[in-house]
Parts: C-alpha cells; sequence; structure tokens
C-alpha cells in the first residue's frame, strides 16, 4: 500500500489530509507534528509527533517506513524543516512536493513596512516610536518574541495560542490567549479596545489570519510585515488541489 508522509501542523496540512482521504481511501497516510502545541487540531489519520532528528534522521525515516511521497505543508516560515526535507527528499529518493499558501499582497490603504526578519522588524519598532510611546500588537508567535525584549518605548499585547513561558515574553507584555479564524470585526474592535498603535505581523497567508490586515487597512494602522523565509528548491504547490493532482502523478 502506497504510504504518504505529511509535515503538517498548518489548517493547510489538515485540509490536505482530509481531501486526500476522500480522493483516496486507500492510501495510508501518516501526518507528523512537531509537537509544540499541546492540543492541535488534527484529521483522523496516523499522526506522529515530535522532531525526526534533522535531515538525516527523516531520509532514514522515509527509507525505513517505505515512504512513497513526502509533502510538507508546514508553514511558510518553518524554514528549518521545509530545508530538511527537501534534502532528505534527494537522498532517500523519495518524490517531494511544498505545499504552501500564497503570501498577502499589498493592497491600496496599506501601510506595510517591510522587514527581512524579526530583528529587523523590532528596528523598525525602535525607529517608530522614537518621538512617542507605541502599543505594539505582536502577532508573530511564540518563538520569534527574543527580539522585542529590547524596545525601550513600546508596550507589546502578544496574541498566542497557549500560553509563553515568562522568560519568551518581552517584559511587561499582556498576553490575550486566542485560537484564529479572526473576523476583521473582531480583530478592529480588538486593535481599538487595545489601543494598537502597530502590529507585527508574518506573511501567513490564507483567510484565517487576514482579518487583522483588513481591519487595520480601515483603520490606517502600519503593519510591520516580517517576510517570508525563502523555501527550498524543489515543486512548489499553493493548494490542496494541485497537491492532490500531484500525488496522482507520483502514484
Ligand atoms: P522549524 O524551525 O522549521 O523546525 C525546527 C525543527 O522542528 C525541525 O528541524 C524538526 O526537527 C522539527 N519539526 C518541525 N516541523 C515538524 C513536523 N511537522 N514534523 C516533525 N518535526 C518537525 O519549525 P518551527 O518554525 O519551529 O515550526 C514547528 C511546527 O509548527 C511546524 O510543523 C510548522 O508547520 C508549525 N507552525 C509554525 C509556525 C511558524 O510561524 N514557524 C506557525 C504555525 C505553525 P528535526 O530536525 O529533529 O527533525
Amino acid at each position: 500500500m502506497a504510504r504518504i508522509l505529511v509535515l503538517g501542523g498548518t489548517d493547510l496540512a489538515n485540509a490536505f489530509v482530509e481531501a486526500l482521504q476522500t480522493a483516496h481511501p486507500d492510501l495510508e497516510i501518516v501526518l507528523s507534528l512537531a509537537g509544540r502545541t499541546r492540543s492541535p487540531k488534527l484529521p483522523d489519520c496516523t499522526i506522529r509527533t515530535g522532531g525526526f532528528g534533522g535531515a538525516e534522521g527523516l531520509a532514514a525515516y522515509l527509507r525505513d517506513e517505505g515512504i512513497t511521497a513526502l509533502v510538507d505543508a508546514t508553514h511558510p516560515y518553518a524554514a528549518q524543516i521545509s530545508a530538511n526535507a527537501a534534502k532528505a527528499a534527494l537522498e532517500a529518493g523519495t518524490p517531494c512536493l511544498h505545499l504552501v499558501r500564497p503570501a498577502w499582497e499589498q493592497a491600496p490603504g496599506d501601510n506595510w513596512h517591510h522587514a527581512r526578519d524579526y530583528e529587523e522588524a523590532a528596528g523598525s519598532l525602535d525607529a517608530l516610536s522614537q518621538t512617542h510611546p507605541l502599543t505594539v500588537f505582536l502577532t508573530v508567535g511564540r518563538q520569534g518574541l527574543e527580539p522585542f525584549h529590547y524596545l525601550m518605548n513600546c508596550i507589546h499585547v502578544v496574541r498566542s495560542v497557549e500560553q509563553p513561558d515568562e522568560a519568551e515574553l518581552p517584559p511587561g507584555a499582556r498576553v490575550v490567549l486566542a485560537r484564529g479564524p479572526f473576523r476583521e470585526a473582531d480583530e478592529e474592535a480588538f486593535l481599538k479596545e487595545n489601543e494598537i498603535d502597530v502590529i507585527v505581523s508574518k506573511n501567513s497567508g490564507g483567510t484565517a489570519t487576514y482579518g487583522k490586515i483588513l481591519a487595520a487597512r480601515t483603520l490606517r494602522m502600519p503593519v510591520v510585515m516580517v517576510e517570508r523565509p525563502p523555501l527550498p528548491e524543489g515543486e512548489i504547490v499553493e493548494d490542496a488541489g494541485s497537491a492532490l493532482n500531484w500525488v496522482d502523478t507520483v502514484l
């Protein structure tokens, strides 16, 4: 029986697994998670959790488990695992596809400040807060917070699915626990209630977290947009339907 390994941790991976199950009920699908989230939403398939031990570990897994094809449907900012996937697939001779949502495009009314990474985003906030203090809505996830620890003239509101450890948070940050999707109207109310001056966001793509970008457009609020890390070379598609077509070609 053909076995597909899907590297997940995203809504898109879950949607792809469900579509694959419907299209190919005979396939064995293994969904792999890093194990960072304590109670993830998951489709009904075989789940494995935890790292593989780098590209070499993943290559060994592909060989040992007889994986027919690998679909990397991890988040666009999970650069390490995507690079490992490309390398491991090459080593093991396993067909590999990267399934990545298209990035959001800047639209009229958007006031984006582009940052190459979290350090540059913090530098942008530092510059913006020179003349007056800023309340910053930080929506970059728990792992990207360190560069924001040293901003003297910013108050941070951090939104996260799970409570970050105290050490991960910028000093004095207020935490709001919430899981998307987030609607535009609710985001606009949130930004107003919390007197947010500027948002820091990843360019995640998709609709689940786009509400804050739409709300910022309406409120003419600046958004410091952290650019995506580059993807490894290889086959790339942007939606679950195209990934299904790719699976058909490799089975
Ligand atoms: P990362 O920096 O690219 O990966 C770090 C290490 O975590 C990898 O080298 C691998 O360990 C392990 N890993 C990551 N994803 C895995 C998976 N799906 N299955 C098994 N092992 C995995 O990743 P990250 O940015 O920490 O993200 C971790 C997970 O959260 C990803 O699966 C991603 O889809 C999800 N996620 C990330 C973000 C984000 O903004 N980064 C947002 C939403 C969801 P080994 O080297 O030991 O194999």
